[in-house]
């Protein structure tokens, strides 16, 4: 069942694109909407290991409390506690993804899945994720990277080694701990840790290139060193090649559903985490400092890369190739 929603009159941009959106299904209290794309690859800011990145949707059923993403929804005039309830599906990203990728360079990295899950359950009903992926199936020369926490990825394994025997693909399989309860109140409706890390192998023996990121490492509730120690093991036991780990950055967007979170379930902690990122999102310092020192001898104990390890594909061709032995 299709009907649109009327546009509000002061809304511009994106929020008037999202006020337009046509609702595609409803249920258990999550909304699913068609919103108009103007385009699929967004630029991000110099710094990051990628140029470009993709998001089939907007919005993101798991509802991690720490979400950082959730301002996406504040782009659009929507409250950020729909982040996770009203899900939007870009419309026509293969076609426009098609008219776009001729225009950037093949030397920057796009990746997949940076402010919303591309294997969200929606993916399971709107394929948009499958869509831009069988794009990539007759490209070359790409460097791409997707992040998930879902094991419907294992849904497309085939297609990934194909993409993967021509580009340059990397799987970043989001895993904060291995405690189901913790994941649970923390990653309310994305899979056990037990079904990510089976995934993890998975990926793995078909041949991918898989890491596992412990991100966002939560302080003083999944930062201890028994418990990262355990699941970088268990990561390298699954396959895993990398194992990169961050503490939580918390935007004020974030902070709106986070903060109530902690009050309620960890009432101890609350306030020490208001007052530490009262002043930034970003949380700097000895303990950052000591986080990542610790993160790095775990890693060393199970000889995991940070990041994952440039390697080239059986098909590879690079635009430099390109250049050197033109066609014509
Ligand atoms: S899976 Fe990622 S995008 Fe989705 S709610 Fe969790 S942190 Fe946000």
């Amino acid at each position: 069942m299709l009907f649109d929603i009327e546009p509000a009159p002061r809304l511009v941009g994106i929020a008037k694109l999202a006020s337009e959106s046509a609702r595609l299904d409803a249920k258990s209290q999550v909304e699913y909407l068609e919103i108009t794309a103007r385009s699929v690859l967004n630029r991000c800011k110099p710094g990051m290991p990628f140029r470009w990145t993709i998001n089939p949707y907007r919005g993101c059923e798991f509802g991690c409390k720490y979400c950082y993403a959730r301002y996406t929804h504040e782009f659009m005039e929507r409250e950020v506690a729909e982040f996770d309830s009203r899900i939007y599906a870009k419309a026509a990203v293969a076609e426009i993804l098609k008219r776009e990728l001729p225009k950037i360079s093949k030397r920057e990295a796009i990746a997949l899945g940076t402010a919303t899950d591309p294997y969200q359950p929606a993916e399971r009903r709107f394929g948009r994720t499958r869509a831009i992926l069988e794009v990539f199936g007759y490209e070359r020369g790409w460097h791409l990277s997707i992040t998930t926490k879902s094991d419907l990825i294992q849904r497309d394994i085939a297609l990934l080694t194909g993409i993967a025997r021509a580009n340059v693909l990397d799987v970043n399989v989001t895993i904060t701990t291995l405690k189901a309860d913790l994941a649970r109140m923390l990653e309310p409706r994305a899979p056990r840790p037990d079904l990510r890390l089976a995934t993890v192998k998975k990926l793995a023996e078909a041949g991918l290139c898989v890491g596992v990121f412990p991100n966002p490492i939560l302080p003083l509730i999944t930062d201890r060193d028994r418990d990262l120690d355990r699941l970088a093991k268990a990561a390298k036991e699954a396959g895993a090649r990398y194992f990169g780990g961050g503490v939580l950055f918390l935007m004020p967007s974030a902070q709106k559903v986070f903060f109530p979170f902690l009050r309620e379930r960890f009432p101890h902690l609350a306030q020490r985490y208001q007052e530490r990122y009262k002043k930034s999102p970003y949380l700097r310092g000895e303990y950052t400092e000591e986080l990542r020192t610790r993160v790095r001898r775990i890693r060393e104990r199970y000889g995991l890369a940070s990041a994952p390890v440039e390697y080239r594909p059986e098909m590879w061709e690079d635009e430099r190739q390109g250049e050197l032995f033109p066609l014509d």
